[in-house]
């Protein structure tokens, strides 16, 4: 019976996984292009048609009509169901990589793995979004400053967790925002390179594990050679420190 209901808490958070995996694919459209992400409805990009929640349904809608849209018949991107599967992958890695076990829910172990989805939402859109546009959505990255001091709060009443280290960090990360500020207003631009430092600062900020950070390191390296070699130029060195982080803090936790 616990069996029986673990595979179905199981098949469940796979489930949510690939939910947020198609909210991703939708603000890394929308959010660059100014479009609200909450409150209006997906349309197809080809017919401008508008979703039904029939047609918005992860991994299934795209099975069930053959990878077209229902309305036109245009051949709906693989990328969207492949993202929605990987999604859901990440979610049931998290689920076995963090000490929480059903039945069992600690608020602890709850209020970690809420920090892990919103260090994951953040990564997941400025990653595709600096795919597309090699650019850092400072937006999102605000985003996920605020919800991590929030959950370092969290930590510092509850668990009596020292500030110091995040406190550092988050000093470094005014800083930089200040910095990008002023030539945003000098130059009339932000610099990729301030924008890629905040991403780093903010890595480092939420992992805090010197081992799972040089995972993170390694394999930004790695991810951006590969990239490299196969497009040469434009590497969206952003795209290889978010994937490279979460990669890190998922197989981090699940073999320590
Ligand atoms: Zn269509």
């Amino acid at each position: 019976m616990v069996v029986a209901m673990e595979v179905l808490f199981c098949i469940m958070i796979f489930c949510m996984g690939a939910v947020f995996g198609s909210f991703f694919t939708l603000t890394v459209y929308r959010i660059p292009l100014g479009l609200d992400i909450t409150h209006e409805r997906s349309f197809c990009p080809n017919c401008n048609h508008r979703l039904e929640f029939i047609d918005l349904i992860p991994i299934l809608s795209y099975l069930s009509l053959g990878g077209k849209c229902r309305y036109c018949g245009q051949p709906v991107r693989i990328r969207y169901l492949v993202l929605e599967i990987l999604s859901g992958i990440v979610f049931l890695t998290a689920y076995f990589a963090f000490p929480i076990h059903f039945p069992f829910l600690e608020a602890s172990s709850l209020c970690l793995m809420i920090a892990f989805v919103m260090f994951y939402i953040t990564n997941a859109i400025i990653l595709g979004i600096d795919k597309e546009y090699i650019a850092i959505e400072k937006k999102v990255l605000l985003f996920g400053i605020v919800t991590q001091t929030i959950y370092m709060l969290y930590l510092y009443t509850f668990e009596q967790a020292s500030l110091i280290f995040y406190l550092i960090f988050l000093v470094m990360l005014l800083l930089l925002f200040s910095i990008d500020t002023w030539t945003l207003k000098k130059k009339n631009k932000s610099l990729y390179l301030i924008q890629i430092f905040m991403l780093f600062v903010y890595e480092v900020m939420f992992i805090q594990d010197w081992r799972m950070i040089l995972g993170t390191v390694i394999g930004s390296c790695i991810s951006y050679s590969i990239y490299r070699i196969i497009k040469r130029k434009n590497v969206p060195i952003g795209f290889c420190i978010a994937l490279s982080s979460i990669i890190s803090v998922l197989v981090g936790n699940l073999i320590m």
